[in-house]
């Protein structure tokens, strides 16, 4: 496998900056460059834009609506996206429910679900923790019981991401208690306005609501939304945290932060000279550089190696990495800015705050940023179990 960025590569990276420059709405770009946050709404709209333009869907074969990208056209659209600060796309359609659609999905799911979600027109969000159900997801109990053409479906979810916004959701669901736990779960597609459908938000520590837990009370669900067989979909859970795990190492974001700290060191002074020049400022970043660049080269290995789709346990790898370098980074964030990260004022990130700033407009994002990766180390898995899966999958320990 030749790593280096061929012509071809150069002359794409070069297509995709004209476009984002050329397509990017400008007060997408003004909210990126005052660093203010961006909403769920604001990637829809970019992935519409995308799409319009025949990139919804990066990964997919083409057959499907996709761009049938290789791994490394499909990284290089990543990098030039976050670096140009577009706003994030939601990963539950394209990079999550697509490919098991694809995968194990019937001729009709297909022709249904996958247009909506390779345009950006169906918002999808994941049903698969429960208050008892984590790291041990295969106790799961949120029953769904056969009755004529349809499952009723009784129980929780929680730290659903984006559940209040979403049209649809992929859940697992327990269709038996018989034999081993793994072997009674089922994937359902429920439409998130069906009856019986409830959410209460969960508030986290950077002031976001984008977790919530769910109820279900008698929801209804057509047998024709079930992906494959019943009591199968453990197999097709597993194929995608695969997928799950390896976009929460975040390489494309850390790539930008890194390019960030060092416009900030550049500017924010220590002991008279610019912070880029202060001796310990500078091999913290280049070790995390060094990391990122080595975790760069790990992912075009395992997206290279993953033709068939999925990461397998090559996604626990780069979500174990990635999210230590995630985490360094927020962390060396709040040193560059200093006590600028101090007040705790939220209202900053949002259009419209019309106050006199705090401190310079790259300082307010670095504390709700260091909040926020916290989770990193917790979704998707939590580090132990990415460990837990390394030694046992991928080392055979
Ligand atoms: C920001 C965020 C977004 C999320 N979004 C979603 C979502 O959209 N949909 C969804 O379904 N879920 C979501 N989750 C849930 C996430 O998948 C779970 O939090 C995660 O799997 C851990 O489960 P738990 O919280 O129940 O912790 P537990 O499983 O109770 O773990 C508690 C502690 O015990 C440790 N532990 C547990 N088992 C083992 C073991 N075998 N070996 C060693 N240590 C162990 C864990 O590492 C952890 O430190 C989200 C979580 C966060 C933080």
């Amino acid at each position: 496998m030749d790593l280096r960025e061929s012509a071809a590569d150069r002359a794409f990276r070069e297509e995709v900056r004209s476009f984002i420059a050329a397509n990017l709405p400008q007060d997408l770009r003004d909210k990126a460059e005052k660093g203010l946050r961006m909403h769920v709404a604001d990637g829809q709209r970019w992935h519409k834009i995308l799409a319009q333009h025949g990139w919804g869907a990066p990964g997919w074969p083409k057959e499907h609506g996709g761009c049938g990208w290789d791994h490394s056209r499909q990284y290089i659209w990543e990098e030039e996206m976050a670096l140009a600060g577009c706003p994030p796309l939601s990963p539950f359609a394209v990079k999550m429910v697509g490919p098991v659609i694809m995968g194990f999905g019937n001729a009709e799911q297909k022709a249904r679900f996958l247009p909506p979600a390779g345009n950006g027109e169906h918002l999808w969000c994941q049903g698969y923790s429960e208050p008892n159900a984590g790291s041990d997801l295969a106790t799961l109990r949120t029953m769904a019981v056969r009755e004529g053409d349809n499952y009723v479906v009784n129980g929780m979810k929680i730290w659903n991401s984006y559940g209040h916004e979403a049209d649809w959701m992929f859940a697992l669901v327990r269709t038996s208690s018989e034999g081993k736990s793994q072997e009674g779960i089922t994937v359902l597609l429920i439409e998130m306005k069906t009856k019986g459908i409830s959410h209460r938000p969960i508030i986290t520590i950077d002031g976001s609501h984008i977790l919530n837990e769910i109820r279900f009370d008698n929801v209804v669900v057509p047998l024709a939304n079930r992906i494959g067989e019943e009591g199968k979909g453990w197999t097709y859970a597993k194929f995608l945290l695969g997928n799950e795990r390896a976009l929460i190492a975040q390489i494309a974001q850390s790539t930008k932060l890194v390019k960030r700290l060092k416009e900030i060191g550049a500017r924010e002074l220590s002991d008279g000279q610019g912070l880029i020049e202060d001796a310990d400022f500078r091999a913290k970043l280049a070790a995390i550089e060094v990391e990122l660049e080595a975790l760069r080269v790990t992912n075009q290995r395992v997206l290279y190696e993953a033709k068939t789709g999925t990461a397998g346990n090559g996604g626990a790898i780069l979500k174990s990495k990635g999210t230590f370098i995630s985490q360094a980074l927020s962390e060396l964030m709040l040193e560059a800015v200093g006590y600028y990260s101090s007040p705790w004022a939220l209202e900053q990130l949002e259009t419209g705050w019309n106050q006199p700033p705090i401190g310079p407009s790259y300082a307010k994002n670095a504390m709700p940023l260091y909040a926020r990766q916290r989770a990193n180390t917790i979704e998707g898995g939590t580090e132990e179990i990415q460990k837990n899966v390394i030694a046992k999958q991928v080392l055979g320990l």
